[in-house]
């Protein structure tokens, strides 16, 4: 970094906003319920008294905000009017009736005000990086047992920064899943960033890849047709089933003692663990003991987590700082990213105690579907249901539909997901709307069957279709 750069002017304090109100009401009522707390048509406008904020944006450094002099004192006091109220607890209230996905979640009171007490440095220019995106990073290594961590913006750059940093020679293959998001979902990145080649299995079990699949895959080095294997690629959760720790293990032992040629790296090991806090809360095993099965993981703050936005690789000190040149190559360096790094921090603190509960109201509405008659095409083990429409004979449209009527909504995939902010009272109308489809189908009423839009729209069922028939 030039010299020099990193020499700048403190922060400034956030701008006053003049308040013509006289009460300073405290910005959360804290409550650390995930559910929508909020009473309808609550104040829009709500002033908050940033003096202690201000202290801690500069992390209590001395800087001209902080070493306010006796003339200073008749300064009005730095006031910050909060308009966002209504917005946030109208998005909270909605996002208990979405189970589309869990990266529908917006932040609780406690992520917003965490937010407001962030610390604001440049993650670039200062060379010792941003205070809480830090905190985060080292919050995550030490949580999963790795030497280091980095804050990325998506899942999706998470993932293919990894796998770039893994895919130094090509030609090379990528193991995986073949529904694996690194290579289904993600804009076919793998062959423009990484040259890579992917090897589809299809899990012979029908729900995850076991050693054997792996085994009966693998390319080993040798034959100038055949691009070798050079990263095997798990996802955990995938469609909400987990991969067992057994199962990552087993695999992990033998693709790392894979015979690979003289001097050459062995075969890394790369997780897409976008849910894996979910995945290891309801296997019930250890986050170390399952990270310890991979060279990388990527794992999602903003879906059930709940955060605003971003992802965290982690991985060794060499790998993390190989992975930072792509980080930035890719786009991904952030100027002031400790605001989003703060809200994630709060998320990890309030959302992961209740992951337990999350899972527990999908499988209860599980139980409470299939009664109704509907094919679950995998099995319930997280925060999602995935509903075999097709087999079923319900059209899309008409499940968009139906849920829409009761106040839900839905993919046209068939795939429930659940998450901190849905309320009982939601899962009840999502029942409802799912009862009286199932009945309407039963009596032979002729359901709506029109295209339907969504990016959901086909791919799972067709994906689950394939499996189902016998591959
Ligand atoms: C969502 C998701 C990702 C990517 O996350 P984005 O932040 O949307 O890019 C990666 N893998 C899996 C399994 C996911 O569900």
């Amino acid at each position: 970094m030039a010299p020099g750069i990193t020499d700048l002017p403190p922060s400034p304090s956030p701008p006053a906003v003049k308040s013509t109100a006289t009460k300073t009401v405290p910005l959360a009522s804290t409550s650390s319920n995930g559910h929508a707390g909020g009473e309808p048509g609550a104040e829009d406008t709500h002033n908050l008294n940033l003096d202690n904020l201000n202290n801690n944006s500069n992390n209590g450094e001395s800087t001209a905000a902080t070493t306010t002099t006796s003339q200073e004192d008749e300064t009005p006091p730095s006031t910050f009017r909060y308009t966002t109220t209504k917005n946030l607890r109208d998005a909270q209230r909605r996002v208990e009736h979405d189970f589309r996905s869990d990266t529908v979640t917006v932040p609780t009171e406690d992520m917003m005000q965490a937010i407001i007490d962030a610390s604001f440095q440049d993650d670039l220019y200062d060379e010792s990086g941003d205070e809480c995106v830090n905190r985060l990073q080292d919050r995550l290594a030490e949580m999963t047992g790795k030497e280091a961590a980095l804050w990325v913006l998506s899942g999706t750059m998470g993932n293919q920064i990894c796998l770039r940093t893994h895919l130094v020679q090509p030609p090379h293959t990528v193991l995986l899943d073949y529904r694996a998001h690194v290579h289904c979902w993600e804009t076919g990145a793998l062959p423009v960033m990484s040259q890579a080649s992917v090897t589809q299995v299809h899990p012979s079990n029908g729900v995850h890849l076991t050693v054997d699949d792996v085994k009966r895959h693998i390319i080993p080095e040798g034959s100038i047709y055949f691009p070798p294997t050079r990263v095997v690629s798990l996802e955990n959760t995938l469609s909400g089933t987990i991969l067992p720790l057994k199962d990552a293990r087993e695999i992990s032992d033998f693709v790392r003692s894979f015979p690979v040629p003289e001097g050459e790296r062995p075969i890394a090991m790369h997780l897409d663990g976008a849910r894996l806090f979910d995945a290891v809360v309801a296997e019930g095993v250890d986050l170390k003991e399952y990270c310890a099965c991979f060279d990388s993981i990527s794992i999602c703050l903003a879906k059930g987590l709940g955060a605003p936005m971003g992802s965290v690789i982690v991985g060794s000190k060499k790998f993390i700082q190989r992975a930072k040149y792509f980080r930035k190559m890719f786009g991904g360096g952030t100027r002031q990213p400790g605001m989003m790094a703060a809200a994630a921090l709060a998320a990890l603190e309030h959302t992961i105690p209740r992951l337990p509960q999350v899972h527990a109201l999908t499988r209860q509405t599980a139980a409470s579907i299939r009664a109704l008659g509907y094919t679950i095409a995998l099995p319930v083990q997280t925060n999602m249901i995935v509903l075999d429409l097709a087999k079923d004979g319900i059209p899309a449209a008409a499940f968009v539909e139906y849920g829409k009527r009761h106040g839900v909504t839905l993919f046209p995939s068939g795939r429930l997901v659940f998450h901190h902010q849905n309320s009982p009272a939601a899962v009840e109308k999502l029942v409802a709307a799912l009862r009286e489809l199932m009945e309407d189908k039963k009596a032979g009423k002729t359901l709506v069957d029109h295209e339907v839009s969504g990016v959901m729209c086909n791919d799972i069922p067709y994906l689950i279709i394939n499996a189902l028939a016998g591959e």
